[in-house]
C-alpha cells in the first residue's frame, strides 16, 4: 500500500474558521487517502538552514502568527509525535547525504496544524514535522522529497504544505472571496498545467520560466514544500490536481497528489 504524498496550499491561519471553498476541501482531506498510520508534515513556516526534523512525543501546537481573532489562539492540535518516524526520517536523509539534526522540542506550526486540524480533527494519527531550506532550491527539496520516497509504503503520509501563490504584500484590500488577480491565475494556471503534464524540469526552474513567478513568489518558502511532494512521488509521474480555488484574489489555494 503506498499513499501518495500531498501538497496543500493552507492560505491564512482564519481558513480554519473562515467559510470556503478551500476549507470544505481540507475539511475532506482525510477522504483523499487511506488512513495513515503517521503523517510527515512539511510545511513553510519551519524555515532551518540545514534539515531539521522534529522527534518531540507530544508536539505542542505553535501560534506563529500575530493579530489573528482570539479564538485561534484558543485552538489546539494534540495529537501524539512520532519520534521513531523521526529517526526513520533522520535515517532517510543521511542515508542520501542530506544530513539532518534531530529537534527534541519542536511543535507543529499553522502550516501543519491548521490542515491537519480540518482533515483529521480527532488528532489521533502520530505526527513529526521536517523544516525546509528556503535558500536551497526547488532542486534541493525536490531530492528531499525523493529521499523520503520509501515512507509513502510505509503506511505514512508525507503531507506539504505552502502556497501555489503567495505574496502577501498584495493581500491587503482582498476580500476572502475576491476573484482571482490576473497575474496570479497566470502563474497558477501555469504551474497546475506543469504539474498535470509532468514537467518536472520546467518547474524546478519555475523562477525563469513561469509567468509572474517573481510576483507570485517574491520569496519561494511558500511554493518549496511542493518540491518535497513531487520528489516523493514516482519519477516521471505527474500529479493529480486535487483542489483548485482561491482566497483574498491573491493566495491561490491548489492542492495536488503525488505517486
Ligand atoms: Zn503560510
Amino acid at each position: 500500500m503506498s499513499i501518495p504524498a500531498l501538497f496543500v496550499s493552507h492560505g491564512a491561519p482564519t481558513v480554519i474558521m473562515d467559510e470556503s471553498p478551500v476549507r470544505t476541501f481540507l475539511s475532506k482531506l482525510a477522504d483523499t487517502v487511506e488512513k495513515p498510520k503517521q503523517i510527515l508534515a512539511v510545511s513553510a513556516h519551519w524555515e532551518t538552514a540545514e534539515p531539521v526534523v522534529s522527534s518531540a512525543e507530544q508536539p505542542e501546537t505553535i501560534y506563529d502568527f500575530y493579530g489573528f481573532p482570539d479564538a485561534l489562539y484558543q485552538m489546539t492540535y494534540p495529537a501524539p509525535g512520532a519520534p521513531d518516524l523521526a529517526e526513520r526520517t533522520a535515517e532517510l536523509l543521511n542515508d542520501a547525504g542530506l544530513g539532518p539534526v534531530t529537534s527534541e522540542d519542536r511543535g507543529l506550526d499553522h502550516g501543519a496544524w491548521v490542515p491537519m486540524k480540518l482533515g483529521w480533527p480527532a488528532a489521533d494519527i502520530p505526527v513529526t514535522q521536517l523544516s525546509i531550506q528556503p535558500h536551497k532550491d526547488p532542486a534541493w527539496h525536490y531530492k528531499l522529497g525523493e529521499a523520503l520516497r520509501p515512507l509513502r509504503d510505509e503506511n505514512v503520509l508525507i503531507l506539504a504544505s505552502g502556497n501555489l501563490t503567495h505574496n502577501l504584500r498584495e493581500f491587503r484590500g482582498h476580500k476572502i472571496d475576491d476573484a482571482p488577480e490576473p497575474w496570479a491565475s497566470a502563474f497558477d494556471e501555469w504551474a497546475s498545467w506543469a504539474i498535470a503534464e509532468g514537467r518536472t524540469e520546467d518547474l524546478l526552474d519555475y523562477r525563469r520560466r513561469a509567468p509572474e513567478a517573481v510576483r507570485n513568489h517574491p520569496t519561494d518558502e511558500h511554493l518549496l514544500p511542493l518540491y518535497v511532494a513531487m520528489g516523493a512521488g514516482a519519477p516521471g509521474q505527474t500529479g493529480r490536481h486535487l483542489h483548485k480555488s482561491y482566497t483574498y484574489g491573491v493566495l491561490a489555494m491548489d492542492a495536488f497528489a503525488f505517486g
